[in-house]
């Protein structure tokens, strides 16, 4: 490459190359893998406090590519930059939604017992999203009660006319919605309050070293607290051990998600683990 003066010199480092490289194959990977549909959801059941009765499930992207998982946390994050996600973002929700209407149909799950999907920022801002859930449901016939979006406190912070209108298009809709990740972003509390949300999930880092640390003992029992003030419901994210499940039953903590009671599963392990009566 010519010299662009001497500022700019850093951007043709061989590291930087490489990484620019990188993120160009994993796109081409991604692209010949939604062709290949190497793609498919896995779905971890959420529960009550009790640990027993699933109350949602939440649908998780997984990429297999030549018998070889890739980490959603690689990407995803790369899908959003090429506004891939879009696309897939769309696949997620129309294959969530028939999954939830099988299991419908094939009584397998109560009815107040939604499945959630994960929207990334980029899909808010898409004009497409709103009209392509609305027809998802219609054309699946499954009550928007039925489906739980997961967004960011990005999404609600950012607070601009575009966010602000399809929050409420989704809100019309009556799909429910609830705050991910809740705690690691901004600390502003007003759009609680502001925006019509039925859950938060806490973050998995608070929950962690809830059986050790007094201060995320703290943490934790007032943010359950606030949702509870503004009639939310509370999901703990990431719960690995009995004592984490006690502590936050005694925190009143409402339901709870993570490998001591479920790991993400296929929908077939779903149908096997809770074939009626339900077993813990
Ligand atoms: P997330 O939405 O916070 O999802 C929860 C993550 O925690 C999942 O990781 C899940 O497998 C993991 N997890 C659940 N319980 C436990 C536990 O007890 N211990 C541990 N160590 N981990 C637990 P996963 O499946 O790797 O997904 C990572 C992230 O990728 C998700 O975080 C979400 O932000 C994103 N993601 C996944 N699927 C989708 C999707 O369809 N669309 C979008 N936009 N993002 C997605
Ligand atoms: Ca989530
Ligand atoms: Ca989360
Ligand atoms: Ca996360």
């Amino acid at each position: 490459a010519k010299s662009l003066g001497r500022n700019t010199f850093e951007f043709f480092t061989p590291e930087l190359n490489a990484r620019a490289k990188a993120s160009m194959l994993l796109e081409q990977g991604i692209r010949h893998g939604l062709d290949q549909q190497e793609f498919y959801l896995d779905y971890q059941p959420q529960f009550d406090i009790s640990g027993q009765r699933v109350v949602g499930l939440e649908a998780l992207l997984r990429w297999r590519r030549n018998h070889v998982a890739v980490q959603p946390d690689i990407f995803i994050p790369l899908m959003e930059q090429t506004g891939q996600i879009n696309r897939v973002g769309e696949w997620v929700l129309e294959t969530a939604v028939r999954q939830r209407r099988v299991w419908q149909q094939t009584g397998l799950l109560t009815d107040d017992c939604p499945v959630a999907v994960n929207l990334s920022p980029r899909q808010f801002t898409n004009a497409q999203l709103v009209p392509a859930i609305a027809r998802i449901l219609r054309e699946n016939g499954l009550a928007p009660a039925m489906l739980e979006l997961e967004v960011t406190e990005g999404i609600l912070m950012e607070n601009t006319s575009v966010h602000r209108k399809v929050l409420d298009q989704l809100h019309e809709l009556g799909v429910r919605l609830s705050i991910d990740d809740f705690g690691t972003g901004y600390s502003s509390l007003a759009y609680l309050i502001d925006f019509d949300i039925d859950a938060l999930k806490i973050d998995k880092s608070f929950i962690d070293h809830i059986d050790t640390s007094e201060k995320d003992v703290a943490i934790t029992a007032s943010i359950i607290q606030l949702a509870h003030n503004l009639r939310l419901k509370v999901v703990a994210e990431g719960v690995e051990s009995q004592a984490q499940l006690d502590i936050l039953r005694r925190l009143g903590c409402d339901y709870v998600q993570g490998y001591l009671c479920a790991k993400p599963m296929a929908p077939e392990a779903v149908a096997q683990r809770f074939a009626a009566p339900q077993k813990p």
